[in-house]
């Protein structure tokens, strides 16, 4: 294998040089403290002001109004398929899944325990292609609690940016684009991600929600997946996942220094650009997505002749382009392109593609 590796796995995901050498020097003592960030305390002022500076920093970073709370919850998104209906569907009739695929249809599945589930179509299926239906197309019964919806759909790289007014407020799980989409904060009810993959490591949630979705949750909700608790107690109702909160914080911190979301989501667009173009250069490999739905985040392709995607997947180990098998239910090949990764190892793949 070369010396240069880069890692396109899906999450949790490559994090940047600088967070992983910072993270080398704090676990041998964080800050003068005299211990290391592994064993910093949750009640101490050092992991407060941690929780603080990463709210502040996600608060600048995405212009979130100060009527959203920001939440850092621990246990991943999956979590927060359960989280969102207990905490929001509140006496609602329905909740209401954009369907656009493996996440979306997980995320009513699990919610469906708690309140009854109408699925919006989010896809167009009777083509060739699988393209999004414009927002404007959505067909939301306004009986409903809230729109829960999922911009990025990791596994077979679709994506959709923006929404449009609805009389109901809208949930995202942002898990595989946080930080990574031009959105407007103040256009949903609620944001969610674990932060696995653009923030950080696994074992966290962050949740952005606006204040007047507070008053909704069933009195059944386990404390911990209580929004009120952990906003009334500033993310520390029990022992929090110290180390992934610092983690994201380093991340926050790497991403403004970078020069924030613009920069964020311009370099997803010129790392997605150089493998489409290479896909599409190369009549060797397909990608049935619309292209205005090709995710900037997670490119996934696939060949007619698995021979090419097994010498695919060979050369580009040999070269150190590691964690580009598929998802499990997709096959073919999966490049998964967070904020972590350098145009370099982009390059270098695309190069590979485009020989292959
Ligand atoms: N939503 C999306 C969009 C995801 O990509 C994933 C994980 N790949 C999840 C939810 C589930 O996340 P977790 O494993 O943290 O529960």
């Amino acid at each position: 294998m070369s010396n240069y590796t880069h890692y396109f796995g899906a999450g949790p995901a490559a994090l940047p040089l600088e967070v992983k050498q910072q993270i080398e020097s704090d676990i041998n003592e964080y800050q003068n403290t005299g211990v290391s960030i592994l064993e910093l305390s949750h009640r101490s002022d050092e992991f407060f002001q941690l929780l603080h500076e990463a709210r502040e920093l996600l608060r600048d970073i995405y212009s979130i109004p100060q009527h959203y709370h920001i939440v850092f919850m621990a246990g991943g998104a999956t979590l927060q398929f359960d989280a969102v209906a207990l905490n929001l569907a509140g006496n609602f009739k329905y909740a209401s899944y954009l369907d656009t695929g493996f996440w979306s249809r997980k995320a009513g599945s699990l919610a469906s325990k708690y309140v009854d589930i109408k699925y919006v179509q989010g896809l167009v299926t009777d083509t060739k292609q699988i393209c999004c239906i414009d927002c404007s197309d959505w067909h939301v019964d306004s009986e409903s609690a809230y729109l829960h919806i999922t911009p990025n759909e990791t596994i077979y790289g679709v994506e959709f940016v923006g929404v449009c007014n609805t009389n109901v407020p809208i949930v995202a799980d942002l898990t595989s684009s946080m930080l990574m989409q031009n959105i407007d904060v103040a256009n949903y009810g609620l944001l969610y991600a674990a932060a696995q993959k653009s923030l950080g490591i696994a074992g966290l949630s962050v949740v952005i929600l606006r204040d007047d979705l507070l008053t909704r949750v069933s009195e059944k909700t386990p404390d911990l997946l209580r929004y009120d608790l952990h906003v009334e107690h500033h993310s520390i109702v029990n022992t929090a996942p110290v180390f992934a909160c610092y983690v994201t914080n380093l991340m926050l911190n790497w991403i403004k220094q970078q020069g924030g979301l613009d920069v964020m989501v311009q370099q997803a667009q010129q790392r997605s650009s150089l493998l489409y173009e290479a896909i599409d250069a190369n009549d060797k490999f397909t990608n049935n997505i619309c292209t205005n739905n090709r995710s900037t985040i997670n490119v996934a392709f696939d060949a007619q002749d698995q021979q090419v995607i097994k010498q695919l997947l060979n050369d580009a180990e040999s070269q150190g382009l590691l964690g580009l098998q598929g998802h499990r239910h997709a096959g073919g090949i999966r490049a998964s392109m967070y904020n972590g990764t350098p145009i370099k190892a982009v390059e270098n793949l695309a190069e590979l593609i485009r020989s292959a």
